[in-house]
């Protein structure tokens, strides 16, 4: 699950991550008042404005703007509240922007030059390790900096068990090049970060960019995570902070129904139950000509009531052309699955595309009667390779 910066940051903060102040607005009017509110806090005089979407490069696609007074804070906030913002991280169509984060000018002229860093704590899952990744570049594409110059870019893998150990925190600060007052900032930085990724059972945390004012803070500019689903159970103000309007609707109505879904481009739905056989699925589909729309795990009850749900979202799209439905039936019987895909069409009425239907396992030859008898429009198979020729078919 991933969360808005301005969620993040106050999650960094309650950490004791030192962060770039903001406060959120979701109009003009209460942008000018968190303005104010900021200048009361703070003393700062300027403002950034940045749209609050799941989506980076927000400030490549005019989602980040300075504000040099209360009016422009007013009318930055009207024009970027509502937009479809585009950036490179979203669809063409773009993301809507519901909110904003007025935040605090943190690149004041000072002694030195403000800079900017990049810092992310990670999970690598090749070693079972937390690593976190680091770069002078900071600001940019991390992508590109991995490309271009991969020697700017640092990692220091981290034990679970024992912990961010004080001399790695230090070779960071060393590594970016710090010293005085900002070394030992950075240094505090990295344990408070590294702090916060575990205790939200985080698998990636990234600040980009971490920022060196000119008068030697380390602090918190952006700030992206993404939480693991499998441990929002036990994060709770977490879980709360989730803002469905920024993920996919169906998605969303297939999670609460207990299917996992992923809405694809191409035009054969996909009705499968486990993960791995749904990808076996999707592969053969792209090897008899078509392209899944959809990868859908129903999971291991095949019901007639989840497949009817589930065919129900594939409809949905109107992309689909056909709808591939593979099950392997082991606890659940496939003549049980059959009778549930059987149900279903009856109660969902016409199913206006051809549905091929591949049930293997216990009970198969049962089910492919059921299914052959049901006098519907589905066509069965037994073998997946049947079952891709009979796409083939229908798609011809
Ligand atoms: P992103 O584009 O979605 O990654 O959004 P960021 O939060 O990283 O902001 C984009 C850029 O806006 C940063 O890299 C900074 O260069 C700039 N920016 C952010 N905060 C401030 C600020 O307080 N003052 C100024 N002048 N620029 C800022
Ligand atoms: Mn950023």
């Amino acid at each position: 699950m991933n969360i808005h910066e301005y969620q993040a940051k106050t999650t960094l903060k309650s950490y004791g991550v030192a962060i770039q102040e903001g406060i959120v607005a979701s109009t003009p009017d209460e942008a000018v008042e968190a303005a104010k509110k900021l200048n009361e806090q703070t003393g700062t005089e300027w403002w950034v404005i940045k749209a609050q979407v799941h989506a980076g490069g927000r400030g490549k696609g005019g989602g980040v703007k300075l504000a040099k007074s209360l009016d422009e804070v007013k009318s930055i906030a009207n024009d970027i509240i509502g937009m479809q913002l585009v950036t490179p991280q979203t669809s063409k169509e773009g993301k809507k922007v519901h909110q904003v984060l007025v935040a605090q000018d943190v690149y004041y002229p000072g002694d030195s030059e403000p800079e900017e860093y990049y810092m992310s704590v990670l999970l690598n899952r090749a070693n079972g390790r937390n690593m976190i990744m680091y770069s002078t570049e900071g600001g940019m594409d991390i992508e590109t900096v991995a490309e271009e110059t991969p020697h700017l870019i640092f990692t220091e893998e981290i034990d679970p068990a024992v912990g961010l150990q004080g001399f790695q925190a230090r070779k960071i600060a060393f590594n970016l090049g710090l010293s005085g007052q900002a070394f030992k900032q950075m240094v505090k930085f990295v344990f408070a970060l590294y702090k916060a990724y575990e205790g939200t059972d985080s698998g990636l945390f990234e600040i980009n960019p971490v920022l060196k004012t000119s008068d030697d803070k380390i602090i918190a500019v952006d700030s992206k995570v993404t939480i693991d689903d499998n441990a929002l159970f036990r994060q709770k103000d977490l879980a709360e902070m989730r803002d469905k309007r920024e993920e996919d609707p169906t998605e969303v109505e297939a999670g609460e129904a207990g299917l996992s879904y992923v809405n694809l481009d191409g035009n054969v739905g996909c009705m499968v139950n486990g993960a791995g056989l749904a990808m076996a699925t999707m592969d053969i589909i792209k090897l008899s000509g078509g392209n899944p729309a959809n990868f859908l795990d129903v999971g291991g009850t095949a019901d007639a009531e989840r497949v009817e749900k589930a065919f129900r979202m594939i409809l949905k799209d109107d992309k689909v052309e056909a709808i591939l439905v593979n099950i392997f039936g082991g606890i659940v019987r496939c003549d049980r699955v059959a009778q549930g895909v059987v149900d279903a069409y009856q109660n969902i009425g016409d199913i206006p595309v051809p549905i091929i239907v591949r049930l293997q396992g216990t009970n198969a030859e049962e089910a492919k009667k059921i299914i052959d008898d049901s006098g519907l429009k589905v066509h069965s198979a037994i073998l997946l390779q049947e079952a891709a020729d009979k796409v083939k078919e229908v798609l011809a």
